[in-house]
């Protein structure tokens, strides 16, 4: 992805660096060459060149591109769960994902890690948007996900004979779970989704209180993945589930949603990430009888909901990291209210803002192993920045209306937002 060349100042508003201190009044931005040079009070800013871009804040908020750390280009806004991996082929779901990725950008997300990808369609997604062909946050790639036989992502009955080869491996045993990452390298993927545990959308044989993979095939996901540096996560509903991704060495937990004493020191020990994506839960109860979700999974979702918060609320006064990623590609949870995710966490699960835009930007960088190159504020880091009308600080829901962005910039580069120009991408000469 290319920098930007020359100045340019964003002034004008508050500075909110990333780090969860309380954000700068009045201050500057000075970004040369793509990268953050000042991030300060506007009194200490250094003098620019007179040709230099100038972006006026309009009296609200400075603060890093957001990143949304559990992500599904892929998913298209499905009415149904099935929908998922028979609807569509690989080359129409290409494109859906690609749009989902611009609007992730306008949306004010200037990264993204993925939480499982249809087919292999994150590695080439990552390639266009890195090539600058197509528009969308930086990318961390996921591939096909994998799961046991008959665990929660085997959904296809058997009499259809279509097995579930858009969306995930089904395995049996540490042979299957070895080939199925071995795979997955071939593929170029950098994270590795599992199923360690059932959903409430699968109440009878899958609930949220059920085992979807052994510790054994966990464990070799884990060492297969690691020994090519791959990173796996997994969706962690059950305790056990939990416990056993933490055992296995998983780098980071998808929604810890029943974590228990034993399993929350185990998660500090090696300071795990968690990413609860638990608005989910809330939209799924309020939403689903229109989606037609039967009374038992509405049940289930609000007893993950109600587990999920309070799981989150013990992580961070805990001391432990969460970031914010809200599986959006569903009827109920689409595309496009990922902001929504941030408003939730500081109305319904209580955190202050400034905790929460922490999580969505710091976090979320240090997720995706890239906290060195992006995710605050910082003299050296990528200018990967947002600048959004009104006060966000004390009013995170601004950040939900894409009318309040101003400018999202990566690299220095003005890419989305009200400011920023309209621009046409042409496809180059292959190489
Ligand atoms: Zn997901």
């Amino acid at each position: 992805m290319k920098t930007a060349t020359g100045t340019t100042v964003i002034s004008n508003g508050q500075l909110f660096d990333g780090s969860g201190k309380p954000p700068v009044p009045s201050a500057t931005l000075v970004l040369t060459d793509g990268r953050i040079t000042y991030a300060g009070p506007a009194a200490g800013a250094p003098a620019v060149p007179p040709d230099a871009q100038r972006i006026d804040a309009r009296g609200g908020t400075i603060l890093p591109g957001l990143v949304e750390a559990h992500y599904h280009a892929t998913y298209f806004n499905i009415a149904r769960l099935e929908d998922l991996d028979i609807k569509y082929p690989v080359e129409y779901v290409s494109l859906l994902a690609a749009v989902n990725t611009a609007l992730a950008l306008e949306c004010g997300y200037t990264a993204a890690r993925s939480g499982g990808c249809l087919f292999n369609c994150d590695v080439w997604l990552k390639t266009a948007i890195e090539a600058d062909l197509v528009r969308g946050p930086r990318l961390a790639a996921s591939g096909r996900e994998i799961c046991s036989a008959g665990g929660l992502m085997d959904w296809n009955p058997g009499f259809r004979k279509i097995g579930m080869e858009g969306l995930v491996f089904c395995i049996n045993g540490v042979e299957d779970a070895r080939k199925a990452v071995r795979s997955l390298v071939k593929d170029g993927v950098e994270w590795v989704k599992t199923y360690p545990t059932g959903d409430a959308a699968w109440p009878d044989q899958n609930d949220h209180h059920t085992l979807c993979m052994t510790f054994e095939e966990m464990h070799a996901v884990v060492a297969t993945a690691h020994n090519h540096k791959l990173k796996v996560t997994g969706h962690c509903r059950a305790t056990e589930g939990i416990k056993n991704a933490l055992r296995a060495g998983y780098d980071t937990v998808e929604h810890a949603t029943f974590i228990d004493d034993e399993g929350l020191e185990l998660l500090l020990k090696r300071d795990v990430p968690v990413v609860p994506g638990l608005r989910f839960e809330q939209v799924s109860v309020e939403r689903g009888p229109q989606f037609g979700l039967s009374q038992k999974v509405i049940d289930g979702h609000q007893e993950t909901l109600d587990g999920g918060a309070e799981s989150c609320r013990r992580i961070i006064k805990a001391g432990g990291r969460l970031g914010m990623g809200g599986d959006y590609g569903f009827g109920w949870c689409p595309h496009g209210e990922y902001a929504k995710e941030l408003s939730f966490f500081v109305n319904f699960v209580g955190l202050d803002p400034l905790t929460v835009l922490k999580c969505a930007t710091k976090t979320g960088a240090e997720i995706m192993g890239r906290g060195d190159e992006f995710g605050t504020l910082t003299k050296g880091k990528l200018g990967d920045v947002l600048v959004v009308e009104g006060d966000v600080c004390k009013d995170i829901s601004r950040l939900e209306d894409r009318q309040n962005i101003l400018a999202v910039l990566q690299g220095g580069v003005l890419k989305a937002g009200r400011l920023a120009p309209r621009t046409i991408i042409e496809v180059p000469l292959a190489a």
